[in-house]
């Protein structure tokens, strides 16, 4: 009955830094004026942020 619901809940989305596919619901998402981004875990989400800071030097 609530197949597509269920399914856009569990939608695996991929990790920026290791392109790894996580569940959504599990991901830490950084929201951005423009776009969405989604990490696996903190460890991916640092090393993001160490890149980002890096190219606005
Ligand atoms: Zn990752």
């Amino acid at each position: 009955m609530n197949e597509r619901e269920k399914s856009a809940e569990t939608e695996n989305v991929p990790c920026e830094i290791c392109l790894k596919e996580i569940p959504r619901s599990e991901a830490k998402i950084e929201e951005a004026a423009d776009y969405v981004l989604y990490f696996c875990g903190l460890d991916c989400y640092k090393q993001w942020l160490e890149e980002d800071k890096a190219k606005k030097q």
